[in-house]
C-alpha cells in the first residue's frame, strides 16, 4: 500500500430485481436471451491475455433443448496447460507487487459491470447454459457474484488491518503475501457466481491462477472472462483452459510451483485431487493449500410442534428450485406422524402446480437438469424407487429426455430411514421423506446424524424452543450451515458464510474472510529500533 490507508466502499448486498411483467429488466434479459439463442459463439481459452483457439472443439447446447447448438469451445492440449502455468508464473511478481487498492479497483469495477451493462448478458447466458429460471439466474450470476466481489474486497482490507501489537522499541507488522507459485481453480456447473469467485478471490489476494471451468458452464464462463477483461485483470493473472479434466489436472499438479487448489464440485473428485496432491507432495516447493466445497445430503427435520404449511413450503422451495441442483438443496426430510397428512397433501398440491419447460418462458418454475449423465442417474433412482417395496413415489416420477433433460419433481416416501435415496446425493429434483413417530424426536435426530457422510446444510422447523435447542445441539456436526425455521438453501454472501464439513468439504466458508485467509501466506516482520550490542542479559551481572 502506498500513500494512504484507503477505505473501500462499504459492501451491501445487491438488491434482487423482480423481473415482473412490464419491468425493464425482464425485457432486457429476454431480448438478450433471444439474441444469444439465435446466434453461435466461439469460446476461446484465455492464456496470457490471448484468446487461444485450437480447432479441436466441442459444441455447447442448452440442457432444456439439447439439439440446439449455441456455440463451440476449444479444447486444450497439454502444451496449452503448460503455457497457462508458465504465463501465470511470469505474471506473478508484477501482480503480487501491485498495491492492493489497484487489485481492489479491478474487482470493484467487475462487480459494477455485472450490476449494470453485463447483467442481462450474464443472466441470459446462465439461463441458457445451466437452464436456470430468470430468478435463479439473477440471484446467482448477478447478485451473488456481485456480492462475492464487493464483500471480498472489504474482507481483504479487514484481513490487512489485522496486525499484531507493537512496543515502543519494536514494530511488528504482518504482511499478507500471496502464495508462492500459482493456484488452480476447478469449478462446478451449478453456480456462475462460484465459477467466477473461485479464481477471482485468489487473484484478488495477489495470486496468479489457472482456472478450469466445468464443461457445462463454459457458455456463461465466457461472460465472466469478458467482464474480467473489461475490468482490467492483467494478462496472465487468470488463465482459463478447457478440456480433459484429468490431463489438465495432472499437468497442473505435476508442476513444482503448484501452491493451491480451490475446488467446488463432487466429493469423489475432490478426494481424487487431494490424493494426487499427496502423491506429489515431495515435488512441491511449498505445501499446497487445499480448499474444497463438495457434496451434500441436506436435511429438513420437522418437530411435532411445527406448522405443516411452513414445513411443506420449506420442502418445496428447499428441494426443487433450480431442479434440486444446489449443493444446499434439501434431499431428505424427517416429518413427524402427527403433521404428515397435512404436509403430504400440500406438498403434492404444490408439486402438481409447477410448470416445467424452457426458462425462456417465465411461467416455468422447473426446467431441465444439467446433462444426460445426470438425467440417466436420476431416472435410474426413480425407477428403483418404483420397484422397491420400502419406497413409494407420492408425486412426480416421470421423466423425458426427448427434447431437454426434464425430470419431474419427485417425492419419495421411504419406510426405511436408511433407504438408498435417504443417503446418496442425487443432485436433482428428488426428495425422500421418512415419516417418524412424533414421540421419537430424539431418536430421529440421532438418525439424521448417522445417515449420511455429508454435513453441508440442514434445517429444523419447530415452534418449541426446547426442541430447537435439542436439535441445534444434537445436529451440531451435521451441517456447516444450519437453519432454524427456514429452508436450508439461499445463503447470502456477507450474511451466511457458506460451507460444510465431513465429506462436504474443508468448510473454508466461501464469501468470508476465512476463505481469503487460505490464499495468503503471512510474513511477520519485526523491526527493532535500538539493536542490542552486548549479548549479556542483566541477570548475568554480579
Ligand atoms: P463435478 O465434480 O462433476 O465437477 C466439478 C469440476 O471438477 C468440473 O470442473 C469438472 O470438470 C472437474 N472434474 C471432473 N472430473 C475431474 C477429474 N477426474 N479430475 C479433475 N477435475 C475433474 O461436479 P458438478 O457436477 O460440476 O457439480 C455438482 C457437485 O458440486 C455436487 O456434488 C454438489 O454438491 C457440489 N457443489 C458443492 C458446493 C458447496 O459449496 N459445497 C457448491 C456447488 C456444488
Amino acid at each position: 500500500m502506498g500513500k494512504g490507508f484507503f477505505n473501500v466502499p462499504v459492501a451491501i448486498n445487491e438488491p434482487v430485481k423482480s423481473y415482473a411483467p412490464g419491468s425493464p429488466e425482464r425485457d432486457a434479459v429476454l431480448k438478450t436471451y433471444n439474441t444469444m439463442w439465435n446466434s453461435q459463439i466461439d469460446v476461446p481459452m484465455y492464456i496470457n491475455g490471448n484468446h487461444i483457439t485450437t480447432g479441436n472443439t466441442k459444441t455447447m447446447s442448452a440442457p432444456h433443448d439439447h439439439q440446439h447448438v449455441v456455440g463451440t469451445y476449444h479444447l486444450a492440449e497439454k502444451s496449452h496447460v503448460e503455457e497457462a502455468i508458465s504465463t501465470a508464473l511470469a505474471a506473478r511478481s508484477e501482480w503480487a507487487e501491485l498495491p492492493w487498492e489497484q487489485r481492489a479497483g479491478i474487482f470493484l469495477k467487475a462487480a459494477e459491470l455485472i450490476a449494470g451493462p453485463y447483467r442481462a448478458k450474464i443472466n441470459a447466458a446462465t439461463m441458457i447454459a445451466q437452464s436456470k429460471t430468470v430468478h435463479q439466474a439473477e440471484i446467482d450470476a448477478s447478485c451473488e457474484l456481485i456480492d462475492f466481489l464487493r464483500f471480498n474486497v472489504q474482507f481483504m482490507t479487514d484481513i490487512y488491518h489485522e496486525q499484531p501489537d507493537s512496543t515502543s522499541d519494536a514494530w511488528n507488522r504482518l504482511e499478507y503475501r500471496p502464495l508462492e507459485g500459482f493456484v488452480y481453480a476447478v469449478t462446478p456447473f451449478n453456480f456462475t457466481a462460484i465459477a467466477a469467485n473461485l479464481p477471482a478471490c485468489m487473484a484478488m489476494m495477489g495470486n496468479v491462477v489457472v482456472w478450469k471451468p466445468s464443461d457445462s458452464q463454459i457458455f456463461s464462463a465466457k461472460i465472466i472472462m469478458d467482464v474480467f477483461e473489461e475490468a482490467g485483470v492483467p494478462p496472465g493473472v487468470i488463465n482459463v483452459v478447457f478440456g480433459d479434466p484429468v490431463m489438465i489436472t495432472d499437468t497442473v499438479m505435476d508442476s513444482p510451483d503448484f501452491s493451491g487448489l480451490h475446488f467446488t464440485g463432487s466429493t469423489y473428485i475432490f478426494k481424487e485431487l487431494w490424493k494426487k496432491i499427496g502423491n506429489n507432495i515431495h515435488n512441491y516447493k511449498t505445501y499446497p493449500r487445499i480448499v474444497g466445497e463438495t457434496g451434500g445430503k441436506d436435511f429438513i427435520v420437522a418437530h411435532k410442534s411445527a406448522n405443516p404449511k411452513q414445513v411443506a413450503t420449506a420442502i418445496i422451495r428447499g428441494s426443487f428450485e433450480f431442479q434440486g441442483q444446489k449443493c444446499s438443496a434439501a434431499s431428505r426430510a424427517y416429518i413427524p406422524s402427527n403433521i404428515w397428512d397435512e404436509v403430504k397433501s400440500q406438498v403434492i398440491e404444490d408439486v402438481k402446480s409447477f410448470k416445467m419447460g424452457s426458462p425462456a418462458d417465465l411461467n416455468n418454475y422447473i426446467t431441465a437438469v444439467i446433462h444426460e449423465g445426470s438425467f440417466d442417474k436420476l431416472a435410474k433412482f426413480i425407477d428403483q424407487a418404483k420397484a422397491d417395496n420400502d419406497a413409494e413415489i407420492i408425486v412426480g416420477g416421470n421423466y423425458d429426455k426427448s427434447k431437454g433433460y426434464f425430470i419431474e419433481p419427485t417425492v419419495i416416501v421411504a419406510s426405511d430411514p436408511k433407504y438408498t435415496t435417504m443417503c446418496t446425493e442425487l443432485f436433482g429434483p428428488v426428495i425422500t421423506i421418512y415419516v417418524y413417530d412424533e414421540n421419537k424426536f430424539s431418536e430421529t435426530l440421532k438418525l439424521v446424524d448417522e445417515t449420511s457422510e455429508y454435513a453441508l446444510t440442514g434445517a429444523i422447523l419447530s415452534t418449541d424452543r426446547y426442541a430447537i435447542q435439542e436439535a441445534t445441539k444434537a445436529l451440531q456436526n451435521c451441517a456447516g450451515n444450519f437453519y432454524i425455521n427456514d429452508k436450508p438453501t439461499g445463503a447470502v454472501v456477507g450474511q451466511q458464510p457458506f460451507g460444510g464439513a465431513r465429506a462436504s468439504g474443508t468448510n473454508d466458508k466461501a464469501g468470508s474472510a476465512l476463505n481469503l485467509l487460505r490464499w495468503v501466506s503471512p510474513r511477520m516482520i519485526k523491526e527493532t529500533f535500538v539493536t542490542p550490542t552486548d549479548y549479556r542479559y542483566p541477570f548475568l551481572g554480579e
